[in-house]
């Protein structure tokens, strides 16, 4: 009864309700930094039974408990169980405490769900409230995984103890900056920074491009790239690894805890910094303040930031990026966002991080409108084309010939060969007759049109930081271009741009009868 119904109902459309009566199994995952923060097996196995018990699910027994060690999970080995027995429809709903206990990553979650779902199996995240794969639950889905990967609440409380003790002697946080390697001590307990012979020189050809006076970080980049060098990460030069270089205190010294949050703090690092790089640092800040005239350019210092539009804004005469710098005036700062390409002749060159942002929420994201028929007109626009030709009978014809094959070759009357060739030439023929899948694209598009109607009420949300703002902005754009201090066009990524195609065209056609 339990399986007929999941037939019935895809997750998508599925509630609390549906699952009442279902056979569910629990999955829980056992790990030193979950028991420390009183988020152990137990707690987990609770969470799941309350939810059972509250929604009326048939709880088995199995409790599939996966070990976990530091990052890796061995083998998934309990996982592997679970897929098994959703194979044998041994149970229809596997019941999880939280997104952040199913993969290390979103990719891996997601991949996961999809296997299960596959099997037509439910995956539910108890105390978050999500059916896994429902409609109602797709951004709270998608932001929760986000969040699990990066600044989750979850996450960071996770690692907040081993940071704070780290950065309490000293140690700086995150991956190795360029010209530095980790290297593990033969205690195998924490990890130092370490000069790296390796990126070494392009750290210090780097320092030295720009002390010399003769560089913008974008020529700078350039001439890095030009001369073969490459980042920590082994990928071009480019503005912003550049100014990530002059912007990191660590060439000072120092190791900074908490980087652009309110409780941020300094302090000496314990790693050794070369004179030579130390003293080349400071001399390229000395530098980005003669540039820009009498101290106007901070230098780094507690408040260094994420622009959420880098990586997008683009100058509409030269097509080249803005980067955003912190901007001090009288005691003032302010954050702006800046190309330096010389050669370009718009002004100005940079303008205020919060106008253009200002500017993409009111002028772009609040006026996209997506009302009911946005979905018919666009996969129309996408087919390319009317109503499509009803080749109905057609296939129906069709697949009587390819019965009647089965048939003749059941009763010997044609043998495997010719039986194969047939089949495959009948096969054939229906899929031609098949109108395109136009179907396979809706569900991208229903999700980026949730995306897009959430967009402004997210953009806005006092609990997304910038960078989330900076990720949000890269899902949907290409390029946001800017000319003479204005937004003049963006340019949306293409799963989007139909949607944008059509708003655009509902707003002219509503202005156009208002008119006439
Ligand atoms: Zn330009």
């Amino acid at each position: 009864m339990a399986a007929s119904f999941l037939n019935r109902s895809a997750p998508a459309q599925m509630t609390f309700e549906d699952l009442r009566g279902l056979r569910a199994e629990g999955y829980v995952r056992d790990s030193k930094l979950d028991q420390q923060d009183g988020y152990g097996p137990d707690i987990q196995r609770q969470n799941e039974i309350r939810f059972a018990e509250s929604y009326g699910l048939i709880l088995g027994d199995r409790w599939y408990t996966e070990f976990v060690s530091g990052r890796s999970v061995k083998n998934r080995l309990e996982f592997r169980g679970a897929l098994g027995d959703a194979a044998m429809d041994r149970y229809d709903v596997l019941l999880v405490d939280h997104t952040s206990r199913f993969g290390r990553n979103q990719e891996e979650c997601i991949h996961y769900k999809r296997q299960l779902q596959d099997l037509n199996k439910v995956v539910v995240f108890v105390s978050q409230g999500i059916i896994s794969g429902s409609e109602r639950d797709f951004l709270a889905e998608r932001i929760n995984e986000t969040l699990d990967e990066a600044y989750s609440r979850n996450l960071s409380r996770y690692v907040r103890s081993g940071f704070a003790a780290k950065a309490a002697q000293g140690h700086v946080i995150g991956h190795a900056p360029l010209g530095y390697r980790q290297e593990k001590p033969p205690s195998g307990r924490g990890a130092r920074l370490v000069p790296d012979k390796g990126t070494m020189p392009a750290l210090l050809q780097l320092l030295r491009g720009y002390a010399s006076g003769d560089h913008s970080f974008r020529t700078l980049a350039q001439d890095l790239n030009a001369k073969g060098y490459r980042t920590a990460a082994n990928r071009s030069f480019t503005e912003s690894s550049i100014s990530t270089a002059l912007n990191n205190r660590f060439y000072e010294g120092k190791a900074v805890y908490h980087l652009g949050r309110s409780d941020e703090e300094v302090r000496d690092g314990a790693h050794k910094v070369p004179e030579d790089v130390r003293a080349l640092w400071r001399r390229c800040q000395e530098v980005r303040q003669e540039r820009a005239g009498a101290g106007r350019v901070s230098p780094p210092g507690k408040e260094q930031q994420v622009y959420p539009l880098t990586g997008v804004l683009t100058c509409d005469g030269c097509g080249e990026p803005f980067h955003g710098i912190t901007h001090r005036s009288h005691g003032l700062r302010s954050l702006r966002m800046r190309h330096s390409w010389r050669r370009c002749p718009m002004r100005p060159q940079s303008v205020p991080a919060q106008k253009v942002e200002t500017e993409l929420a009111e002028g772009v994201l609040e006026c996209l409108n997506l009302d009911n028929g946005w979905r018919q007109a666009v996969l129309l626009a996408l087919a390319g084309e009317g109503p499509k030709p009803d080749n109905s009978m057609d296939i129906k014809r069709t697949e009587a010939a390819l019965a009647n094959l089965r048939k003749q070759h059941l009763w010997g009357v044609i043998g495997d060969e010719e039986f194969k060739d047939e089949y495959q030439a009948l096969k054939r023929q229906i899929r031609a007759l098949e109108p395109p899948p136009s179907q396979v694209l809706t569900p991208n598009l229903d999700r980026a049109a949730q995306l897009l109607q959430d967009l402004p009420a997210l953009w806005h949300h006092a609990g997304v930081t910038s960078q989330q703002r900076r990720e949000l902005a890269r899902e949907v754009f290409l390029e946001v271009r800017l000319r003479e201090g204005r937004l003049v066009a963006v340019k949306p990524r293409p799963q989007y741009a139909p949607l944008f195609a059509y708003s655009l065209w509902r707003q002219n056609d509503v202005g156009g009868k208002r008119s006439s």
